[in-house]
This record gives C-alpha cells, structure tokens and sequence, in this order.
C-alpha cells in the first residue's frame, strides 16, 4: 500500500509522528511518501519536530508557507496534483484542519486518489473559523473517515456522513503524549526558574484572537494579569503572534518582563511544561487535550471548542477574552476546581495501530 502523507503545520507534525512510525513498523507492507507543504518554516515550528520526534524525511518539500489563503491553498493543490500523477498512491493521508489538509484533500479527490482524513468530524460549528471550512470540506470529500471521539462521529452522522468509511479510532495526539513524554528528558522547567506546579503555561495563535486587536490586547493583558495575581506565566509565543503583537505596540519591555515570553519549544519540551503546569491556558486545539492527558486543568480562550467532552467532564472551561477580568476569573475557577480526569476520551494510545490497519482493511 503506497501512502502519500500531507502535513504543513505544527500540529500536523505532532499527529504524523506516531501513524509514521506505525507505517514504519509494518515493514514493505506500506510505503509512506511524505509531502511538506512548508506552511509553516521556521526551524522551531517545523524542523525540531522532524529531528524530535524522529518523523521520516519528507521527501517532497514545497515551500509555500507565508502566503494568503487563497494563494497558498491554490499553490498547494496545484505542486500536490504533480506529485499525485508522479506517485499514484492508493491513499493520501490528512490531519486535522489547516489549508494543508484542504489543499492535500481537493487535489486528491480531483484525480480519484481516495482521501483518508485523520481527526474527522470535529466541529465548532463557527463558519468564522479558517480551520471549520477546511474540516468541513476534507470530511466531504473523504473516502476514510478516522475519527478520534464519539462525538466526532455524531457530527459526521448529522451530515449524513454513516457507515464503514467511519472509523472511531481514538486520538493520535494521545499516543504522541504518552510515547514522547517518556523521552522528555530536559529540565526546561528549572531552567526558567520555575517549579513543577508553580506555574501557568500559555499558548495563543488563533486568528479570532491576533487577527482581531481588541482580542488580542485584551487576551494578553488578561496573560500578564494572571501572572501577577495568581503565578508566573509561560507564553511560548507562536510567530503570527509575536508580529502582531509587535505590530500594535504590546511588546515593550516592561510588558514583557512581567511574562516569561520564550520562543517556540520543540514538541520534548513542550510535554514536559505541560505535565509541569499546575494550569493551561489556551486556544489551542492540540494543548487543550494535552492539558487533559496530563490531569492538568486547562481554561480555554475562546467562545467554543470542538473538545466539548473536556469541558463537559470539567477538565476545561471556556473564557473567550472579551474581559481581562473573565479570563483572570476563569484562571482562578480552574485553579480551585476538581475535575474529572483519566476517563479515557481519548482511546488507549493505540490510534496510529487502528489508523492503519483501518487503511489496510479499506
Ligand atoms: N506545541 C509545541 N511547542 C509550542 C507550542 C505547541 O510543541 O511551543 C505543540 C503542542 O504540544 C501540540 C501542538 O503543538 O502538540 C499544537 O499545535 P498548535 O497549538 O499550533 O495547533 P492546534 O492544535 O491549535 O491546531
């Protein structure tokens, strides 16, 4: 079975690492062909993860990163077309909900090259959203469906998307949390003077919130806020951010200095501040289920989620930052909260396993 795997961006990288190394471990069974899109370039958002997390050599790598959407997904599906008609693979593989998965999807389906899409059915059911028109359109033009929640599959079903081409599969990022966690082995905690559980880790790079100034100023204050009244805060801060942060005047020192602003962390690291955390504050997809894994509570910034179960077992709460004060209460909500965790949501950190042999069997 001859694979054409389509990954451009950070969380992509982060799922293709383990259903990789399951292809790798079925011998000539499958033969995995890797395209890079290059949506995101910069060492610390792509190459640390593929040194990391030890992912094969893409061995097409386009850069079309930097772009609009409209260009770069045009761009993409044209460079993936060639690919296609040079490689004939019986699949190709996509993750999550970027302009690399919608690309890798269209030109695919275009040709009749059957489309596996890996985390289907999640919704946010905000059309606003970059990231819901490129899920939407994936899933529709998809052959495989893979699944990682019930409620993901409730979703596909309400869209008339049924039967054996839906695979409940568990969650990719599961098996990733808990293979590379036990190969953390650095001390980025002690080296920014904080201690295990003495600290709020944060992360923001969604559109709705740095594309949006008001937003932006109001969840970065409520950051800094957080960090003088209850504990020190980590912002590995996503590049999209530090521009448009630097752009509306926001980064002064002064600032600053009251967050422990450090650049993006490779995936090691990452794992390793989060088990450390003793809370997560988000608009993240990935860190939101991460925070869980690692029965850490997690406040996220925004109006919705697609992980509506952390939040239904009370491991997350939401608090879009339209206040400072909302978000700081929020904080301090979870803080004092007792969730639920360890309840399994997620599958058994077999995901990659059932990916393919759900891709085998089709
Ligand atoms: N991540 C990382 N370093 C960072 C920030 C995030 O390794 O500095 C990882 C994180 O642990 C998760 C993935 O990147 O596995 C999530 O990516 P991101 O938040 O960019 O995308 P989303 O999940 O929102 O689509």
């Amino acid at each position: 079975m001859k694979v054409l795997t389509v990954v451009g961006a950070r969380p992509q990288f982060v799922k293709a690492a383990t259903v990789s190394r399951a292809f790798a471990e079925r011998g000539p069974q499958v033969n995995e062909i890797i395209v890079h899109t290059g949506q995101h370039f910069d060492a610390n958002m792509s190459e640390v993860f593929f040194t990391e997390m030890q992912i094969p050599r893409p061995q097409y790598q386009l850069e079309l990163g930097g772009l609009g959407h409209g260009a770069m997904t045009g761009r993409m599906m044209e460079s993936i077309e060639t690919i296609l008609r040079d490689e004939k693979p019986d699949w190709v593989l996509v993750y999550g909900d970027t302009n690399s998965t919608m690309a890798g999807a269209l030109a695919a389906v275009k040709l009749h090259v059957p489309v596996a899409h890996v985390e289907a059915g999640l919704r946010s059911f905000n059309r606003a959203m970059p990231e819901e028109i490129n899920r939407v359109v994936a899933d529709h033009v998809s052959t495989l469906l893979l699944s990682p929640t019930d409620v993901a599959v409730q979703n596909l079903a309400r869209e008339g998307i049924t039967g054996s081409k839906v695979v409940r599969c568990g969650d990719v990022m599961y098996d990733a949390a808990l293979h590379y966690s036990q190969r953390a082995g650095g001390d980025v905690v002690g080296k920014l003077g904080l201690q295990a559980k003495g600290f709020i880790l944060a992360t923001l790079h969604r559109a709705e919130n740095v594309d949006v100034p008001e937003r932006l100023e109001t969840a970065f204050r409520a950051l800094v806020e957080c960090s003088e009244q209850l504990m020190p805060v980590v912002l590995p801060i996503h590049p999209r951010t530090r521009k448009a942060l630097r752009e509306r005047g926001l980064l002064d020192a002064a600032t600053v200095a009251r967050l422990k602003l450090i650049e993006p962390v490779g995936y090691l690291d990452m794992v390793q501040l989060e088990r450390d955390a003793r809370l997560v504050l988000t608009d993240s997809g990935g860190v939101q289920k991460e925070a869980y894994f690692f029965g850490v509570p997690c406040v996220t910034l925004r109006e919705e989620t697609e992980w509506v179960e952390l939040v239904e077992c009370g491991a997350n709460r939401l608090a879009a930052p339209r206040s400072v004060q909302a978000v700081v209460d929020a904080a301090r909500a979870a803080l004092d909260s007792q969730a639920a965790f360890g309840q399994g949501l997620y599958g058994d950190g077999r995901s990659a396993q059932a990916i393919v042999d759900a891709l085998l069997r089709a």
